[in-house]
């Protein structure tokens, strides 16, 4: 029985931790060759070698995903090695802490640059070789916070509402070129991205509110990814798929 992303050859940005590790080691697993890009050039690098002594298919290269002159390279890498590109995952993204009130110009400009206009500059470079490919998918990482919000961390709620709305007109002008674009919102995922509330109450406030009870794994954001880019998901487009576990469906309280 053929895999479900056999063929396909899919770029991850942020792929050398967390999430992106994840969906980096879970799209592999599921036959396509997958292209890493990170900062991170040893952990890139490492988990890229890991895909490929465990029978995958990988290849890492230096991505900063607020560079343009950067995700050119990681697309002309991903065809010299693998002849083409079907696939995008948009997963790199950074955290602010503040309110509208303790947001540094420096902040607000830095999670911009990396949350907001590595999306653009991903989508911008990549489909078109995707179009080259005769089509494909790209997926985007938003989070709850996209479309609900709190006090605090406001670059990067600002960040994430963006990609939601970036996500809806890249399905409708990429969607008659074949290309269909959705995104994921996950909830609180358990990877170093959250570690700054590991000891203290924001984790458990959290928990508490999650019917599911717990936060989640990075492999559950993943599965959501692999749906996503594989033919399973022909018809899905500008779709946004919620994995947080039920936190955001409402208030666990009764009236
Ligand atoms: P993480 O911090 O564990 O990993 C992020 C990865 O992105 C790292 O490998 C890092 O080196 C890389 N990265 C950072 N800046 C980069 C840049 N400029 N260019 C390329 N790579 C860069 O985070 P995670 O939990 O895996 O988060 C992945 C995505 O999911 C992010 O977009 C984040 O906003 C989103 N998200 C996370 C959570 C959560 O609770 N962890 C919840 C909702 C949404």
């Amino acid at each position: 029985m053929p895999s479900r992303l056999d063929k396909k050859v899919v770029i991850i940005s942020g792929a050398a931790m967390g999430q992106g590790e994840a969906h980096a080691r879970l799209l592999a697993e599921a036959g396509a060759s997958v292209v890493l890009g990170d900062i991170d050039t040893a952990r890139g690098q490492k988990v890229a070698d890991e895909i490929i002594l465990a029978g995958g298919s990988a290849h890492f290269a230096k991505l900063d995903v607020s560079s343009a002159a950067d995700w050119e390279n990681i697309v002309a890498e991903a065809i010299r090695v693998f002849g083409k590109v079907t696939g995008l995952v948009n997963n790199a993204g950074i955290t602010s802490a503040g309110s509208v009130l303790d947001c540094s110009d420096e902040t607000w400009h830095r999670v911009i640059s990396v949350n907001q206009t590595g999306v653009f500059y991903g989508m911008k470079t990549v489909a078109p070789a995707i179009i080259d490919a005769g089509g494909g998918a790209i997926v985007n990482t938003s989070s709850t916070l996209g479309f609900f919000a709190s006090p605090a961390a406001y670059a990067y709620q600002a960040t994430k509402g963006a990609v939601r709305t970036m996500t809806k007109s890249a399905a409708l002008s990429l969607g008659v070129q074949g290309v269909r674009v959705n995104s994921v919102f996950p909830g609180l995922v358990d990877t170093p991205f959250i570690d700054h509330h590991r000891n203290n109450s924001a984790l458990d406030n959290s928990i508490s509110r999650t019917p599911l009870g717990r936060i989640a794994q990075p492999q559950e954001i993943s599965q959501a990814v692999l749906f996503l880019l594989s033919d399973d998901a022909s018809y899905v487009n500008g779709a946004e798929i919620v994995v947080d576990g039920g936190m955001t469906s409402g208030s666990l309280g009764s009236l």
